[in-house]
């Protein structure tokens, strides 16, 4: 069972959350739950490092933003210890959840079960601090922002265990219910087109996690902290229960052509005028961006008539703007280009499903739609089961909503 910031937010919801938890340890489950930090918390433990010191040490940082999450798992056992269940919280060093020594955004290697396995057998519950970790030094690492989801499905695979995701909603929408009202819920979603999702900005689920699940085969639920914690024990026996269940393909029967819409607004575009088309130019490009540490995202490039210079548009998240700049204004005697220019006023929006492997027309739909909107768009890329697009973003909302009608998403 893992419970997020909005759901741990003060002493009333953490007693909610147990109240969870023992529904599951009377219906005579092994319990063990994963916590993120107070909503708030890590954002404001992220500010005050900012403040502390500009180029701020990333182990530091670890150490720092990691707290949020001790507070709650201790809290959490102490509020199971008050109601008689036997309950014990682990920092992430304990457990252990081994991670690279990527800090600040590690990636978990390995949960050796036993300590956790050993509580458990006991009858006990563990309550585990998601989000971090322990790197191969020996020091603190924490998972990137929404690790905690990854924290839970880490420990399920380690375990063996299913994985409860008990959030703010009642389960995966169609589209994140905060912008579109008509939002349907799902009652099932296979691992791929979560993980689109995910990646493509619905933050539902951390993507990292999603990744664990399907490569585990972890049975993975999303589902609401604020459905009443007492109501009888409510996944049955043959998988069926509340919220949405993210599982293989052969399991959903009915699958719609496109599942799902999603949008990011952690986009910045950067286009290079006038430079030279001819060979290796790309790669002097994006050569130092990638020296830089820089993902690009959607790439377009257009030739002139003459053929003889090419324009390159392409996108990196709206943090790493400054120094894709940099790293491109550095090198412009190399690359020999005569103008950038960046905006960070855009947005990608994307639809997702399973079915557009077997259904022509999707895209053609997603350009008609925009353009009846007169919403320009900027930049494509297509992958066998999505279409992004790069639009203003001051559309977003709009073109959200006129796929989600167009696609025939709307609940009714
Ligand atoms: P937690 O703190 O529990 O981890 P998050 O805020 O990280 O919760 O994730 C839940 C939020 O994800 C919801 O409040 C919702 O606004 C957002 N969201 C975005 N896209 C979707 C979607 N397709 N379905 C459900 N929720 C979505
Ligand atoms: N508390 C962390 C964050 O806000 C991890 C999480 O909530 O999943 O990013
Ligand atoms: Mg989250």
């Amino acid at each position: 069972m893992k419970f997020g910031g909005t759901s741990v937010a003060d002493l009333e919801k953490i007693r909610n959350v147990a109240a969870h938890v023992r529904r599951e340890v009377e219906a005579g489950h092994q319990v063990s739950v994963v916590v993120s930090a107070m909503a708030g918390k890590t954002n404001e433990l992220v500010g005050w490092c900012e403040e502390a010191c500009e180029d701020y040490d990333a182990a530091e940082y670890d150490a720092v933003v990691a707290s949020g999450e001790l507070v709650t798992a201790g809290l959490l056992a102490m509020t199971l210890q008050g109601m008689g269940i036997k309950a014990r919280s682990w920092a992430g060093w304990q457990a252990p959840v081994k991670t690279d020594g990527a800090h600040g955004r590690a990636r978990i290697m390995d949960i050796p079960p036993e300590n956790l396995a050993a509580f458990l057998d006991d009858g006990g519950v563990n309550v585990i601090a998601g989000f971090q970790g322990i790197g191969p030094d020996g020091r603190v690492t924490t998972l990137g922002r929404g690790g905690s989801d990854t924290s839970a499905v880490a420990v399920a695979a380690a375990l063996g265990a299913r994985c409860d995701i008990y959030t703010d909603v009642d389960g995966v929408y169609t589209t994140d219910p905060r912008i579109d009202s008509r939002a349907r819920r799902l009652e099932k979603i296979t691992y791929e087109e979560m993980l689109e999702l995910a990646s493509l900005g619905a933050k539902v689920l951390q993507t990292r996690s999603v990744e664990l699940a399907m490569t585990w085969k972890v049975p993975l639920r999303v589902r609401s902290s604020f459905d009443a914690p007492d109501a009888p024990s409510q996944v049955t026996e043959d998988g069926k229960g509340p919220g949405t269940l993210v599982c293989e393909e052969d399991e959903i029967v009915e699958q719609q052509v496109v599942s799902g819409i999603a949008y990011s607004r952690d986009e910045a575009q950067v286009a290079i005028r006038k430079v030279k088309d001819k060979p290796g130019v790309s790669a002097s490009i994006f050569g130092p961006l990638a020296g830089a540490g820089i993902s690009v995202d959607m790439i377009v490039q257009n030739v002139s008539a003459d053929g003889e210079f090419a324009n390159l548009t392409f996108t990196v998240p709206r943090g790493d703007l400054k120094k894709a700049l940099k790293a491109l204004e550095a090198e412009k005697d190399n690359i020999g280009f005569e103008e950038i220019a960046s905006s960070s006023s855009v947005a990608k929006v994307s639809v997702v499903g399973i079915g557009m492997r077997s259904h022509a027309g999707v895209a053609a739909k997603m350009f008609q739609v925009l353009s009846e909107k007169g919403i320009n768009i900027e930049a494509i890329t297509t992958s066998e089961i999505k279409v992004s697009v790069l639009i203003d973003e001051a559309y977003t909302e709009l073109a959200i909503r006129a796929l989600h009608s167009a696609y025939g998403l709307d609940a009714e």
